[in-house]
């Protein structure tokens, strides 16, 4: 496959661009795609070459590359308004009442403009909320380019997981391994009154999705109704797909105190919003006294964008074809890689997939327990599939990045770009798309 376009534009990014790029994760080896237009399922790179994309974006593109008439046509009248204007817009009422409308957890909403963003406000406002100082994370979990979140390390040593971020930030962050009770009851028993809040995904999505064991996220909530601390979600990746419009909280059954959104609430413009009973979001400025402010937040073409595309989402059946799909894909790739497991396993849930690589240790111990791992204690795995960001994290990385994501491109498949992010279903697959990537993977391993 020809990239020399791609070749020569990564060069002069290279000049212009610290690492050639905007966000670390685009910069694939040995030099990224450009990516010149989308269709469907699939984009076109500046050198007309064609993939089935499952990156969409890394998770806004729920109805795939073509927007739906309804909304293009809200996009571009509202465009056609004026971009913006620092002053309320209906629009922004009509999407806060639909998403409180839908997820359990939420009465009112502050809109930002990105995941991080949204993120920073709701520990901000679970500090200020409780007048306690510290946050528990997942080892693992993502919630964005922020200081409070970007630390790693044990409860007893916290350090920062980028230079910039000072030591003293670290200290007021707890990260704990995710589905392991013992350890946040540990936790609670040491600093319960000191925490203003615990800040999770609901599945380890930016670590390939790693599910809840049964009972976690119900013990989280016991834990933070007996101390005070506020339970986040950060439904930013699995807001509006996981469960579809109730998102995850109400599949899983568990209601957060604070949800964080991104990604799909934006329609694939930047949009974020931090949601939650009236008796919380309310202490955020100017109804309460914890600040959060932005010239962009409640952007008219985003909120458009936003709002016609779960509006199209709830009056189509997109969430049965997306799901359909993602199930038929997990299914695929455990039947392919079945006899080579547990060198394999298969991550996911509803229209996520991602096939992450595993260290060594070939003897099978029998098959997965569905169409990816359900974390159910009866499986012959359960002891032996990754439950904590840890578990994925340790598993071969350069492999993927190396030898199987260029393969996949060269075989017309878009992946994301390592084994830790997870993939996405568009609307706009069919299930020839799946066929064929089944067919690439198939390709891969014989
Ligand atoms: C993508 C993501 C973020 C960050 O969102 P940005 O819009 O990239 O700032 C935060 N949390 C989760 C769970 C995410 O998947």
């Amino acid at each position: 496959m020809n990239r020399s376009t791609s070749r020569d534009l990564y060069d002069r990014a290279l000049d212009v661009l610290p690492g050639g790029v905007n966000s670390s994760v685009r910069a694939t080896r040995p030099y990224p795609a450009f990516i010149e237009r989308g269709d469907g399922a699939h984009v076109i790179d500046a050198d007309g070459n064609r993939y089935i994309d499952y990156v969409m974006g890394y998770g806004p593109l729920l109805l795939g590359h073509d927007l739906p008439e309804s909304v293009r046509a809200a996009v571009q009248s509202t465009l056609s308004e004026g971009p913006m204007y620092g002053a309320p817009t209906e629009i922004e009422v009509e999407l806060a009442e639909f998403v409180a409308r839908h997820v359990p957890s939420v009465e009112m909403c502050r809109f930002v403009n990105s995941g991080t963003e949204a993120t920073v406000s709701a520990v901000r406002l679970a500090r200020g909320y409780t007048g306690r100082e510290k946050i528990v994370v997942m080892q693992g979990g993502y919630h964005g380019a922020q200081e409070s979140t970007l630390v790693e390390g044990s409860p007893d040593d916290p350090r920062p997981s980028s230079p910039g971020v000072p030591q003293s930030f670290a200290e007021h962050t707890i990260p704990v391994p995710f589905n392991d009770t013992e350890a946040i009851e540990a936790i609670f028993e040491a600093h319960g009154d000191e925490i203003a809040g615990v800040l999770t995904e609901p599945l380890l999505g930016n670590t390939a999705g790693v599910l809840p064991v049964e009972g976690y996220h119900e013990r989280l909530r016991e834990l933070c109704d007996e101390s005070g601390a506020l339970l986040i979600f950060d439904e930013v990746m699995t807001g509006f797909r996981v469960g579809g419009l109730q998102c995850a909280q109400g599949k899983l059954g568990v209601t957060p105190d604070l949800t964080t959104f991104a990604k799909i609430v934006g329609g694939g413009f930047p949009a974020g919003a931090i949601g939650g009973p009236a008796e919380i979001v309310e202490s955020f400025t100017p109804a309460g006294d914890v600040f959060q402010s932005g010239t962009f937040s409640g952007h008219p073409v985003a909120m458009a964008a936003g709002l016609e595309t779960l509006r199209y989402a709830a009056e189509n059946d997109v969430y049965d074809h997306v799901n359909r799909l993602g199930e038929k894909l997990r299914q695929g790739l455990t039947e392919i890689t079945e006899d080579r497991a547990p060198g394999y396993t298969v991550l996911g849930t509803d229209s996520m997939f991602k096939l992450v690589f595993t260290r060594g240790d070939a003897a099978a111990p029998g098959p997965e327990c569905g169409a990816g791992c359900r974390q159910d204690p009866d499986c012959d795995r359960f002891d032996r599939c990754p439950k904590t960001g840890a578990d994925v994290e340790q598993s071969e990385t350069e492999r993927w990045e190396r030898l199987f994501r260029p393969a996949m491109l060269d075989d017309g498949i878009f992946l994301t770009a390592n084994q830790l992010e997870s993939q996405f279903v568009s609307h706009a697959h069919t299930d020839e798309d799946v066929e064929e990537t089944l067919e690439a993977y198939k390709a891969y391993f014989e």
